[in-house]
Order: structure tokens, then sequence, then C-alpha cells
């Protein structure tokens, strides 16, 4: 047998890469190493989930005093403070990436800072000039968020930049109405920004139950994100100084448009890099002919994973139209000898699949215990305000496939009903008319991402609606209608 330097080289150190080389050392006995060319911890940590759910909480603040007042208390809004608020998160981040490091020297890993590509099925080289050989290769590079290809797109920022602006704008434009740009929307809008976004599609959060993203959307106008759905952007450019002054950021531009017109057309696209998405208001041209002036645009466009330049194919290994790393159900890729797990293969690009399909692997790899990851009824949470959380199929995707019933229950929760606030909260359950099983759950609710988790296990464990009608209301509260609504509202 060829003699390699380790039994394993894990390309990336986000969570799946990770997982996967501290489970392979510390349980499977195997000599293992792991290069990470940015920062330990990955999309997740260092500009993902993690800061986002930070920035949700400091959020969510914005109406405490609302709603204590109500409440009795004698409370005044407070002001937020973005520099004192981004130290914190540094801190906490700088600690996290500690914590990430420290996991990996304890589990016996070698770690290089490096870009690491590979050379051929066995051998890595490092942008450091070292050469390593490893029997097995892991990538586990994730993904990056794109901009559109359209002209002075590199003006816009993405969503990696938020963690690191100076300041926040007082205006900004969301492009896209994904996950990121509806949890962005809400997260800056409760931190005092104007937002507005536009969708190009009918409805928000494609993909996700109608009725539920329907009261999302809904809840967000209320709460005074101006939200245009089959609207997207057409042109952009930065906004003269004079067009900045003819009124206020954010608002109607269309005075002056012949000017603006002129400075676009005159932008190439080879302004400064270093001001990209920070240089100044910038102009915008929607599909509806509209022309306005915001301090920032957000693209929140999709994202593509990391396999530029990594030398993949020379590998033979298959590269999907995304950019995507084409993988079995063991996560193994066309060479033997490589595997992929994580966003880098965009399969389900969520933080915990990518570390299930890490653990997978050293079963599969390291333990002689072929194991298959189970993408099937995977519960999720967006993080908008209210949040979602699902699990299972769709209403509309249920009933493409076979008979169901809809229970279905609209209400305003008891806490914030009671300080006059209109927010409302939905319980959704798709039932198989045949089997009784719950196809799918569906929860826009304050904690709603708390509440699916639970939800979840039952799913998973193949429960009827019968075993959920068996449980006990835990009162009151608003979770308890799950298990009370008796009817079906709808039959389809
Ligand atoms: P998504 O793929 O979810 O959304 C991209 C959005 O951008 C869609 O609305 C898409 O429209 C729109 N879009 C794409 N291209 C263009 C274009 N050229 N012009 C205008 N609009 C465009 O990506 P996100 O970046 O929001 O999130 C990436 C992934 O990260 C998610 O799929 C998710 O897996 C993960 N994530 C999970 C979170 C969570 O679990 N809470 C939070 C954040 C991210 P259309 O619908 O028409 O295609």
């Amino acid at each position: 047998m060829a003699d390699y330097d380790y039994d394993l080289f894990v390309i990336g150190g986000g969570s799946g890469g990770v997982r996967a080389a501290r489970v392979a050392a510390g349980e499977a006995g195997a000599k293992v190493a792991l290069a990470e060319e940015d920062r330990y911890g990955g999309t997740c940590v260092i500009r993902g989930c993690v800061p986002k759910k930070l920035m949700v909480f400091a959020s969510e603040f914005s109406d405490v005093a609302e709603v204590g007042n109500a409440y009795g208390w004698n409370m005044t809004s407070g002001t937020f403070d973005w520099q004192n608020f981004r130290s914190h998160l540094n801190n906490e981040l700088d600690r996290l990436e500690g914590v990430y490091r420290s996991l990996l020297k304890n589990s016996g890993v070698d770690t290089f800072d490096a870009r690491a590509k590979l050379k051929d099925k066995h051998t890595v080289e490092l942008s450091d000039g070292q050469t390593k050989t490893a029997k097995t290769i892991l990538v586990a590079t994730g993904g990056r968020p794109v901009r559109p290809d359209m002209p002075n797109a590199h003006l816009g920022i993405v969503s990696d930049d938020i963690f690191h602006l100076e300041t926040l704008p007082k205006s900004i434009l969301i492009i896209g109405g994904g996950y990121i740009a509806c949890e962005f929307a809400c997260i800056l809008h409760g931190l005092g920004v104007e937002v507005t976004q536009y969708y190009r599609g009918a409805q928000i959060l494609r993909g996700f139950d109608d009725e539920a993203r329907g009261l999302i959307a809904e809840a967000m106008r209320d709460r005074g994100i101006e939200l245009h759905t089959g609207t997207n952007i057409v042109q952009m450019g930065l906004a003269s100084d004079d067009h900045t002054e003819s009124g206020p950021t954010g608002s109607d531009a269309a005075m002056g448009a012949s000017v603006q017109q002129e400075n676009v057309m005159a932008n190439d696209g080879t302004a400064d890099e270093a001001s990209a998405g920070r240089g100044g208001p910038i102009w915008v041209k929607a599909t509806n002919g509209r022309e306005r002036v915001f301090d920032m645009v957000l693209f929140a466009t999709g994202r593509d994973p990391n396999t530029d330049d990594m030398g993949l194919e020379d590998l033979g290994i298959e590269i999907g139209r995304r950019g995507e790393i084409v993988v079995d159900e063991y996560s193994k890729t066309a060479a033997d000898s490589v595997y992929a797990i994580g966003d880098v293969t965009n399969r389900v690009n969520l933080t915990p699949v990518a570390i299930r399909e890490g653990m997978a692997f050293v079963e599969t790899a390291f333990k002689d215990n072929p194991t298959a990851v189970d993408h099937d009824l995977i519960p999720s949470a967006i993080f908008t305000q209210p949040e979602m959380g699902t699990v299972g199929l769709s209403e509309e995707d249920a009933r493409d496939r076979e008979e169901i019933e809809v229970f279905c229950t609209s209400f305003r929760p008891m806490k914030t009903a009671f300080a006059g606030k209109p927010d409302r909260v939905l319980m959704k359950l798709v039932v198989s008319k045949e089997t009784r099983k719950v196809l799918g759950c569906h929860i826009v609710a304050p904690d709603a991402g708390e509440m699916i988790q639970l939800a979840g296990v039952a799913i998973k464990m193949g429960a009827t609606k019968e075993d959920f009608d068996r449980t006990v209301a835990v009162h009151p509260t608003m979770s308890e209608e799950i298990v009370t609504m008796r009817t079906p509202m709808r039959t389809a």
C-alpha cells in the first residue's frame, strides 16, 4: 500500500469539514490534516448563521418598549449603537474561531492556514508551497454569495459584507426573495434602516408553503418594509452628488433621470474595488422603469459552490451546472479517494446537514460502515420576523402527490395582542388522507424555529394526525394549537 502523509486531508474548516476531521481523528483514530484559507468556523460561524442570529436578537429589541409599556412598564425606546454591537459581535466570533481551532488541536488534527487544491487523487497542494499526500481527501469548501451578472453590480454588497460595515446605511435596497434577503430585510428594518426589497417572482420564499410565505410577506409589509414583488433591478450606478441632494434617500428619483443615465453609462464597472458597496448613494432602475436612490444595495441573489481553481475537473470529478461537486449518496465523487460534503455539493445547504454529511462520510470511509445521508424531512427555520419553522411538504407539493387534508389556524398571539399589535401566527398541518401521516408542518410565529425542531421529531417518526390529536395541549401557549385543530380547513 502506498505510504501517505495522512489518512485524511480535509479542505475547508467550516462546520462540515471540522466535524469530519475531528471525528475521523478522535473516534476513528485516523491521521488527519485540515487546510483553511480564511477563518476557522466557515460560513456558519464567521459570516452566516451565528452573526446573523445575533443580529436577529439585536433587531428584536426595537419594539420592547412599545410592548413593555402596554404591560404597565414605563419604558422609552433607546437608540441602537451599531459600533458597540459590532465590537461585541467581533469578540464573540473571535472566541468561536478559537473554539474551532482548539477542537481540531485537541483531536490531534494538523492544521494549515492556507488555500489548498488537488494536484492528483491523493495529493493536495497548499498555497504556502507545501504538498501533502493523503489516502482520502474530503472537499468541504462551502459556497459564496454571488451578484447578478450586470454592469456595476460590484457597487452592491453581499451578505458577507454586512458584518463589517463601518456604519449602518439610512436606506437599503435588498435584491432577492430567499432566506438571506428576507432575514436581512427584517433584521435591518429592526435596527432602524429604511428597507426596500425587490423580488423578481410573484411571492417571496419560493418553494415554501404558500400560506406561510404569504403571511410573512404581509407581516413584513405591516412592519414597514417596502416589499415589491414581480420587480427586479435592471441598471445601477453611483448616484451623482446633485441627485443625492435632490430628495431624501430612498425616495422616488425619477427627476433628473437623464443625468443619472449618463453617469451610469459612463461607469463601465471599473470603479475602485475598494469602494465596492461603500461608494456612496446608489442609483437603481427597476424593471417597472422606476428610478430610485438608496444608500446601499444588498444582493441576496443566491450562493455558488466554491469549486473554482481546485483542480477538480482535471481528476475527472464531475461539476454540476451551478459549479457544485457531484457526489453519490455516500458523498463520494467520481474519483474514488475524493469525497465532498456540505454546500460545495449543493444538496441541502444547511449547517446541520453538512455536519451530518461529515459524520456519515467518516462512518463510510473510516469505520467500515457505509452510511448514506438521509435528506428527507429536514426541519428548518427562516429567521424573519415573525419566524417560519417548517418540515416536510408544502400544501402545494403534497397535493400534487396524493389526496390531502389541510388543518390550519391563524390567530393573534396573546403576548402581542395584549399590546394591541396586529401580529398574526399561523399553524398548519398537511395530512395524507390515506395514511393519516403528517406530511408537512408549517409554523409562522415568534420562536417558530424552536417549535419546529420538536414537531420535526414526531413527523420524522411518522406521526399521524391522530397522534397529534391524542397529545394533550400545553396551555396557554401558541404551539398548543398544533394539537387542537379538529376539522380540516380543506381537502385537496
Ligand atoms: P436563495 O437561493 O434562497 O435565494 C436567492 C434569491 O435570489 C431568490 O429569491 C432568487 O429568485 C433571487 N435571484 C437569484 N438570481 C437573481 C438575479 N439574477 N436577479 C434577481 N434575483 C435573483 O439564496 P440565499 O442567498 O437567500 O441563501 C442561500 C442558501 O443559504 C439557502 O438556500 C439556504 O440553504 C441557506 N441559508 C439558510 C438559512 C436558514 O436556514 N435560516 C439562512 C440563510 C441562508 P428566484 O426565487 O426567482 O430564483
